[in-house]
């Protein structure tokens, strides 16, 4: 559409996404789930490292309904199929996109944003795609929205240098419209494959598009935001985007209270106020 309205119907439609209310295009039958890999699970405990503190032993942690039993109609994950890649790396996963062209998104970016954060995190924020600023320096969430992420993280209790952060879609999508679905089927693999390499505790979705493609399913973020899910031996939790918070600072809280389940999962304790100075 070549208009001048369009801006603003972009705009419109990004914001009853961010509501959960679209895309409207994807809703299609509903079939059902199938498990996501129960094995790996073991070996994520196992391997896990970081400077995060672990929970007690003993101590009572949040049980995640598995995604096949919770109450939602879905569609099989883009992850399901994918083969591991053995002995992988972030290095290896970088060298491996290379000057991408494998989808159209190449066209108008300026880089690749592939990820930033600590290779051994124990905590993951999955994005949907990167924005003008972070197609312009090469790095996941350096925006308006970056900055919000990065205080969420340090309320925490966690520098932004001890997780890790990423997106769906490594190409900025052109002004910054929402990627297209054979887009996110092509670029899939490689958060796959940083997501196997890390091997996080805990896995944060930001957003609609991120939340519908790690859990494969058509529905909203606001019917499964806050649930505990298991992806691939990771817990995974969905919360809002936080572009989505710059519109709506009232859905603040509703993330916060998804945050305090992540840090309770981690044993994570937010930092003491800092004492006013006389
Ligand atoms: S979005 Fe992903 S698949 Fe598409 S060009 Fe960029 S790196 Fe390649």
């Amino acid at each position: 559409m070549d208009s001048p309205a369009r801006p603003q119907i972009e705009a419109w439609l990004r914001y009853f996404d961010d509501l959960g209310l679209g895309p409207f295009y994807l809703d299609r039958a509903a079939v059902e789930l199938p498990s996501i890999a129960p094995a790996q699970a073991a070996a994520a405990q196992a391997g896990a490292r970081s400077r995060l503190p672990r929970i007690a032993a003993g101590a009572p942690s949040p049980v995640p309904p598995r995604v096949q039993d919770a109450v939602l109609p879905v569609v099989p994950s883009l992850f399901d199929a994918m083969p591991r890649v053995e002995g992988d790396s972030l290095a290896r996963i970088r060298e491996d996109i290379g000057d991408c062209k494998r989808c159209r998104l190449c066209e108008a970016r300026n880089t690749i944003v592939f990820g930033d954060g600590d290779e051994q995190a124990q905590l993951v924020f999955v994005g949907e795609g990167p924005g003008h600023d972070e197609d312009v320096q090469g790095l996941p969430f350096v925006g308006r929205a970056g900055k919000l992420l990065t205080q969420m993280i340090e309320a925490m209790g966690l520098r932004r240098e001890d997780v890790y952060i990423c997106n769906i879609v490594k190409c900025r999508p052109p002004g910054n419209r929402q990627p297209e679905r054979d887009e996110v089927a092509t670029c899939s693999p490689f958060l796959d494959r940083q997501l196997a390499a890390i091997r996080p505790r805990v896995i944060v979705c930001l957003g609609n598009v991120a939340a519908q493609t790690l859990l494969g399913t058509n529905k909203s973020i606001s019917q499964f935001r806050g649930q505990w899910f298991d992806f691939r031996g990771s817990k995974m939790l969905a919360t809002y985007h936080p572009a989505f918070l710059l519109r709506t600072p009232s859905a603040k809280s509703e993330v916060w209270t998804d945050l305090k389940k992540v840090m309770a999962e981690l044993g994570l304790k937010p930092p003491k106020p800092k004492p006013r100075s006389a």
